[in-house]
């Protein structure tokens, strides 16, 4: 059954619609993937994803999904592996922040923002990963946080839910080295998107500099080019790594 529908190599990216996803949905279109782009509910942003895919002469599919119900996944994504193959990569990339000091911190914003790391992580990785040890290859890169590594203030349910993948990482890797499978992490520090556009307009330069040691955001086309190496054969001794890129924050 695997292989049925491509020839070229494919790659699912969660939270592919917006930001870093998109980015990295560019960067694997252009190294010669077919991209199935997945995201919640944002239609238009997951279109324009696509369409820059194509301007850029790859090809795409879209994929609404809400990676923590465990139902749609199972419905979904099994039928996607039995038409297109098993994928060659896989980016578990889609979070969501909710922040506040943990005192005050809602049951709802510690749930959501595990659910969509963890749970997330479990309903698309676990079926992936069963087509890809039949394939005997396959890449798995895991979205983590530099809040994962170190801890923030306010993000104490994000950086639980993102050092949780970092373990999740680890034991994954182990598990599917010998399968000729590989999975590893990246740990952005603060990059210019969505989830950081108020930050980015709250802090001063002043801060900026304090925080970071070179001065400036990242793009997310920085995470993205990560991404693809670690896709990339020139990766094909790397597993198990959590790779930061965070202009020397961490
Ligand atoms: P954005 O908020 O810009 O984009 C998030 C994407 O995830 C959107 O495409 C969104 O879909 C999708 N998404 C959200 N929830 C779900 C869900 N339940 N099911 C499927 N898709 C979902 O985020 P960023 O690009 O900034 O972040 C991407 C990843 O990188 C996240 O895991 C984040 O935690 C991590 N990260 C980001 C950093 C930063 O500074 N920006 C730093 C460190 C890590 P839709 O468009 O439909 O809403």
């Amino acid at each position: 059954m695997e292989n049925e529908g491509r020839q070229n190599p494919w790659a699912l990216v969660t939270g592919g619609g917006r930001g870093i996803g998109r980015a990295i949905c560019l960067e694997l279109a252009s190294a010669g993937y077919f991209i199935v782009v997945n995201y919640r509910s944002n239609d238009e942003a997951c279109e324009q994803t696509l369409s820059m895919v194509r301007q850029n002469g790859g090809d795409g599919e879209a994929l609404r999904l809400d990676v923590t119900d465990r139902k749609e996944c199972l419905d979904s994504l099994p039928s996607l592996f039995k038409r297109l193959g098993a994928p060659s990569v896989l980016v578990n990339n889609a979070g969501i922040t909710a922040d506040g000091l943990f005192p005050l911190m809602s049951p709802d914003a510690w749930d959501s923002v595990l659910d969509i790391s963890l749970k997330g992580f479990f309903n698309v990785t676990k079926p992936t990963i069963k087509a890809m040890m039949r394939k005997r290859a396959g890449s798995v890169v895991i979205m983590s946080s530099a809040s994962g590594l170190v801890g923030n203030k306010g993000q104490v349910n994000y950086s639980a839910a993102k050092a949780g993948l970092i373990g999740a990482t680890r034991s994954l890797a182990a598990e599917v080295a010998r399968l000729g499978i590989r999975v590893n992490a990246v740990a952005p520090g603060l990059i210019n998107t969505d989830m950081t556009r108020q930050l980015a307009k709250n802090m001063g330069p002043e801060m900026v500099k304090q925080m970071i040691p070179m001065n400036r955001f990242g793009e997310p086309e920085e995470v993205a080019r990560v991404v693809r190496f670690l896709c990339s054969d020139d990766a094909s001794y790397i597993s198990g790594q959590i790779i930061g890129v965070n202009g020397g924050m961490v």
